[in-house]
């Protein structure tokens, strides 16, 4: 019988690949331990632009296997959690002398139809833009548009949702836990972890050890692992800019910059359009990235080049950035770097193994929890089979086009919520909306009101059940309220966490 601080498998990083890979191995039977150095989704896992995507721009660099398994995920994450992932039409205005030739939009957008499984998600259609709505917001430059299909995901939410259903699967999930080092021993590893609240040092064996610690991979190599000379991957940012709502149209826009690079305007958190992203190389720390001058006024540009209405520096509410760890294939450009991820095993069996992930999109974290899979039972031996596809997220056990009449239930329960207030808590929660409102038969029985439609019922869930600890994860990784509530109400929503964490210490 193992010691309870000895697992199978000890993963580092609580982003999408690390909770991924978790929540896989702790499903076929695997004891799993996770430790996140921050918050889960706080590095490059909530930086997104937050699609379910199989990548139109990677078929130009020949990205086939990438592109074809990201299109055969959406379905599968789709059906998975729709709640938090939905359906985009995305429309790719075009017009003579651009960019890309007509034929090459076409070619790309038949295999987008073609190559990825594609049931539910409607065909790609062309639009006559001197009569579509969709031309409304634009310049009225554009004779013609393609509208296609992909998903759209709460970046942060499908992490955290990993995170719960590991632990639920009886993974230990540990946040604000740092591995400062950890060493062979006797075909174990012996790893080190830091709380980072308080300081405190715990240690736990493993039989494998699992990097993904995203854009740290190499810096946990040379810091927990001592190797020096790691470089696998290449660090590029890219940021968004968010501002008020530019467009009513339900649809997003594709937009092709004339360095042939293209950015999206998403329609974000009912009341924002979301504009992003750019790609530059970076050398700093990954917390530390903030969007630079230069990548503001090009966004700004590149967006007021299609709008009517100029996008300008001070229409921006927010922003955000984020580092993608690319595996570093000597490309030249950083747009060019390869967007596959790649996994590599250090160490043979019965001798402690190490397994390195070097990048990986959110759209593909599942796969990557499979394969990531398969080189662990190659190394520690079989335990049950692979059950995430047709499996749910936490809340999204509800057909994948059944959003609408979850809301009708929700409000019909609880005729007291508005109908923001209603789909806001569908959209975060799906069918574990109920469990969290309980009893309540007026919004006084929710308890304290934090601002916005922010309730202490809803904070309390986040603490006990999602391992938020601070106003910063429930404001601007669990929900995006952040962008909704003031400094006053920020400050008492902090107290009161403090108090509650105080509490359970
Ligand atoms: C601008 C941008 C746009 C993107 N858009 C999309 C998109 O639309 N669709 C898509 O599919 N993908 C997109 N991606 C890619 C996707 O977001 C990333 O590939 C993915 O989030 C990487 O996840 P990860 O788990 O590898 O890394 P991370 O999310 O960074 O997780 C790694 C975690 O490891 C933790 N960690 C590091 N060191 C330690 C340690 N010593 N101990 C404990 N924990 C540690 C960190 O705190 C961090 O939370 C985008 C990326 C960027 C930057």
């Amino acid at each position: 019988m193992p010691a309870e601080d000895q697992f199978d498998i000890f993963v580092i990083g609580g982003g999408i690949n690390g909770c991924g890979i978790a929540r896989d191995a702790a499903g076929r039977g695997y004891s799993v331990a996770l430790a996140e150095m921050n918050d889960f989704a706080s590095g490059t896992s909530s930086a997104a632009t937050k699609l379910i995507h199989g990548g139109l721009r990677y078929l130009e660099h020949y990205e086939f296997r990438l592109v074809r398994e990201s299109l055969m995920e959406r379905e599968v994450l789709w059906a998975m959690a729709p709640h938090i992932i939905w359906p985009m039409r995305f429309v790719l205005p075009f017009h003579k002398g651009g960019v890309r030739p007509a034929w090459l939009i076409r070619l790309g957008l038949f295999l987008y139809d073609h190559i990825g499984g594609r049931k539910l998600l409607p065909a790609t259609k062309t639009l006559d833009m001197r009569r579509d709505p969709a031309a409304k917001p634009l310049k009225s430059l554009f004779t013609k548009a393609f509208e296609y299909s992909d998903g759209w995901v709460d970046d942060a939410r499908m992490v955290v949702l990993n995170a719960r259903d590991a632990a639920d699967r009886g993974a230990l999930i540990l946040s604000c836990s740092r591995v400062t080092s950890a060493r062979r021993e006797a075909g174990l590893w012996h790893i080190d972890v830091e709380d980072r609240a308080t300081g405190a040092g715990s240690s736990f064996k493993a039989r494998m050890l699992v990097n993904a610690a995203g854009p740290w991979v190499d810096v946990v190599l040379s810091d927990v692992f001592s190797n020096n000379s790691a470089h696998n991957v290449r660090l590029v940012q890219g940021s968004h800019i968010i501002v008020r709502r530019k467009f009513d149209d339900p649809r997003a826009y594709f937009f092709q910059n004339p360095d042939g690079r293209i950015i999206f305007a998403i329609p974000y958190e009912t009341d924002f359009t979301l504009i992003g992203t750019t790609d530059r190389d970076y050398n700093g720390d990954p917390h530390e990235v903030r969007i630079t001058d230069a990548e503001t006024d090009y966004l700004c540009k590149a967006a007021s080049e299609y709008f009517k209405e100029p996008v300008a520096p001070s229409d921006i509410v927010w922003t955000y950035s984020g580092v993608r760890p690319l595996f570093d294939d000597g490309a030249s450009k950083a747009q060019e770097a390869t967007r596959d991820y790649v996994l590599k095993v250090e160490g043979g069996k019965g001798d402690a193994p190490l397994l390195n992930i070097f990048g990986g999109k959110l759209t593909t974290y599942r796969r990557l929890g499979e394969h990531a899979l398969e080189k662990i039972i190659e190394m520690i031996g079989t335990k049950g089979a692979p059950w995430t596809a047709g499996s749910s997220l936490p809340g999204g056990d509800f057909p994948a086009t059944g959003y609408d009449a979850q809301v009708s239930a929700l409000k019909d329960r609880y005729s007291f919520l508005g109908d923001r207030h209603a789909r806001r808590l569908v959209r975060l929660y799906g069918t574990l909306a109920a469990r969290m409102l309980g009893e309540a038969k007026a919004l006084s029985d929710l308890g304290r009101h934090f601002g916005a439609d922010l309730y202490e019922v809803e904070v309390n869930w986040l603490m006990n059940r999602e391992w938020a600890r601070y106003a910063e994860d429930v404001l601007w990784r669990r929900t995006k309220l952040g962008l909704k509530v003031g400094p006053a109400e920020v400050a008492g929503l902090e107290e009161y966490m403090r108090e509650k964490m105080r509490e359970v210490a």
